[in-house]
């Protein structure tokens, strides 16, 4: 089964999800920084991150459980490391104003780290490397979130679904950017793989009974696996400490414990790393990078991760969205 959908602009999706996220309390600058965050998801394609996530958003301003009026604080710990208090809030505007003050420092000392505590992300994570990489740096990032993926070998959830991007400046071009999760499918997937009644492939997770099934619904109800077997565990694990003990927040099934249940972004932290390839190699690597992305182009069937988004980032007309979606958002706003 199919689900309806509907076309519609991105200025439009812009103004929806603003209403809704204003209509229950946010600030014209929270609601902007979301919506933009939102409208972004859509354009690039990233559907599980758009106006889908907008209902749990808005869970969250209900119950009061997300300062929709948060405003972020930045403080200097060291030259090279910032700590941001995102206040309770969402997190695109702890983005809008650490990411901003963390390029500064990697563009003066070479390499700088931003821990990000308090704050509820809920989207997908290219847009703060890709912000990074339009600066000419490498950004790395990782967030944790709450139990759904079994460590390889087990049947129970203590990982969250563990995403990580890494972008890579090409001045004039698009840049490298990877975003993924390292559960098998990201969960936003397998609810839509659900609500669409859309099989999925024999090892993304496991039945509330600990089988290996292919129906999402099953897996929604049970245990996401690792991508990559043992290999994806070990880096999901490192994205539980990243995002965790090094930047003063909590692990996955901390989060959990402290969040309400109101189906909205759990509170956590996010690690946020940016690198000068200038200021660490002592001197321009472009031409060299460019040289081996054409040996990596020349593969018949290889394409630059980031791609696919950027290619629908060109189509500036309107996105298909489902329509029962729609409907909800607007009985929001
Ligand atoms: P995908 O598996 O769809 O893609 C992972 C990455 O691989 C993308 O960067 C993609 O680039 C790239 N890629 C895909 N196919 C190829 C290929 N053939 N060659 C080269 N590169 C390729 O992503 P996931 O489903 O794992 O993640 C979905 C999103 O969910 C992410 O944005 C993640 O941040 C988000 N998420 C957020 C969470 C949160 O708590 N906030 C939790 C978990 C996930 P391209 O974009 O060009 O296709």
């Amino acid at each position: 089964m199919t689900s309806k959908t509907i076309d519609i602009d991105l200025d439009e999706i812009f103004s929806l999800a603003k209403a809704a996220l204003i209509k229950h309390g946010a600030n014209e600058e929270n609601a902007e920084a979301v919506a933009n965050t939102v409208t972004n998801a859509e354009r690039d394609g990233s559907i599980s991150h758009g106006l889908f996530r907008i209902p749990g958003y808005i869970k969250a301003l209900q119950s009061k459980k997300v300062d929709g009026c948060a405003k972020p604080e930045i403080e200097e710990v060291t030259p090279v490391i910032l700590r941001c208090d995102a206040k309770n809030g969402f997190a695109p505007l702890a983005h809008q104003y650490g990411i901003k003050k963390l390029i500064e420092a990697a563009q003066k000392f070479g390499i700088a780290g931003l821990a990000i505590q308090r704050c509820h992300h809920f989207a997908a994570l290219w847009p703060e490397v890709e912000k990074i990489s339009e600066h000419g740096l490498v950004g790395l990032t990782s967030v944790s979130y709450t139990p759904a993926v079994a460590p390889a070998g087990g049947t129970s959830a203590l990982f969250g679904t563990n995403p990580m991007a890494f972008a890579w400046p090409r001045p004039g071009k698009n840049p490298i950017v990877f975003d993924m999760a390292t559960a098998s499918m990201a969960k936003g997937e397998i609810q839509i793989a659900a609500r669409d009644g859309h099989a999925v492939p024999l090892g993304t997770g496991l039945s509330s009974s600990g089988e290996l099934t292919t129906d999402a619904a099953e897996i929604d109800k049970g245990v996401l696996l690792p991508f990559g077997g043992h290999k994806g565990s070990v880096i999901a694990l490192m994205i539980e400490l990243l995002s965790g003990p090094l930047v003063g927040e909590t692990f996955s099934y901390e989060s959990k414990e402290r969040d309400n249940g109101d189906g909205g972004p759990v509170q956590g932290g996010q690690f946020i790393l940016a690198m000068s390839p200038k200021i660490l190699s002592g001197k321009d690597t472009s031409d060299q990078t460019e040289q081996f992305l054409k040996k990596y182009n020349d593969i018949d069937g290889v394409r630059i991760p980031g791609a696919r988004r950027h290619t629908n980032r060109k189509d500036t007309g309107p996105r298909k969205v489902n329509l029962e979606l729609i409907n909800t958002i607007k009985k929001l706003t």
